[in-house]
């Protein structure tokens, strides 16, 4: 019973990665690959062979334990050897359970931004962060592609309410499923724009990957806004700029927030000379 739990959540993990990353791969980075300049991010980098090596692998042995983990999760309700408030039935109400499922996504999507946040202070990011940055063009097998501390945490943060929030099951099953999708396609280095107003287009994470230190957001853009880490023109970012808010150049105006819903989409032609091809490290 265990082990068909376990082996259930590996099979669904790992299968979304790989189908959704695959389909990815198939039709842009193999087919559309002459033809970049109308639907990649950053038409002129590209991972290198030893980069998507890295990511494919350590992405799939993370997806690997935390499913694992998920399944032996699943388990313990399902049994009720764990006492979580993830409920079953509908007696709460159409409108309760609708409500208690956008504060877990709203509770655990600010989780997630401060954790991803923490992470970029100087010491956690050399240590921990940094190796999800190697990773300068991202591919969709690049969302799972972190230290497997990083990975435990955020799965952590999804957990945790879990034992104070009621939730229905069918709302939980859907939060985890949008995320884990969004967080594929945020780094597939297609310029993809959300149906959801909410929901930033790609290149938002995509410049995340970019310019480092800004830009933290999981799904929402919200957090970035309210505090202050949504990237802004006429400032400077990089991989030393520490902070989140860039640093000031020497007299350059600051011409405020930088709008991602005008950010190009496919179809857009767009040639980047300056960039360079991802160096392998
Ligand atoms: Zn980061
Ligand atoms: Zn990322």
């Amino acid at each position: 019973m265990l082990l068909a739990y376990v082996l259930g959540s590996v099979v669904a993990g790992l299968g979304m990665q790989f189908a959704i990353g695959g389909v990815i791969e198939l039709l842009y980075y193999r087919r559309g690959r002459a033809g970049a300049e109308a639907w990649k991010c950053q038409p002129a980098r590209w991972p290198s062979a030893a980069n998507r090596r890295r990511e494919i692998l350590l992405g799939a042995a993370n997806m690997t334990v935390a499913s694992m983990a998920s399944g032996a999760f699943a388990w313990g309700v399902a049994t009720g050897a764990l006492r979580t408030t993830i409920y079953f039935d509908r007696g709460s109400g159409i409108a309760a359970s609708v409500g208690l499922t956008l504060a877990y996504f709203l509770v655990t999507d600010l989780g997630l931004y401060a954790a991803h946040r923490f992470l970029h202070r100087p010491l956690l990011f050399r240590h921990i962060h940094r190796w999800h940055h190697k990773f300068t063009s991202p591919t969709p097998f690049t969302a799972a592609a972190m230290h497997p501390v990083e990975f435990a945490l955020y799965q952590s943060i999804m957990a945790a309410p879990l034992f104070v929030l009621p939730i229905p099951l069918v709302g939980l099953v859907g939060v985890l499923l949008y995320q884990n999708y969004v967080a594929l396609i945020d780094h597939s280095g297609v310029r993809f724009h959300s149906w959801f107003p909410w929901q930033p287009p790609t290149q938002f994470h995509d410049d995340h990957h970019v310019h480092f230190h800004v830009n933290y957001g999981q799904n929402l853009g919200l957090w970035d806004r309210l505090c202050g880490t949504w990237r802004r023109h006429g400032r400077r970012y990089g991989k030393e700029v520490f902070g989140g808010r860039g640093e000031a150049i020497g007299g350059a105006r600051d011409e405020g927030l930088v709008d991602y819903s005008r950010a190009p989409r496919i179809g857009e032609e767009v040639r980047s000379a300056t960039e360079r091809q991802e160096a392998s490290p």
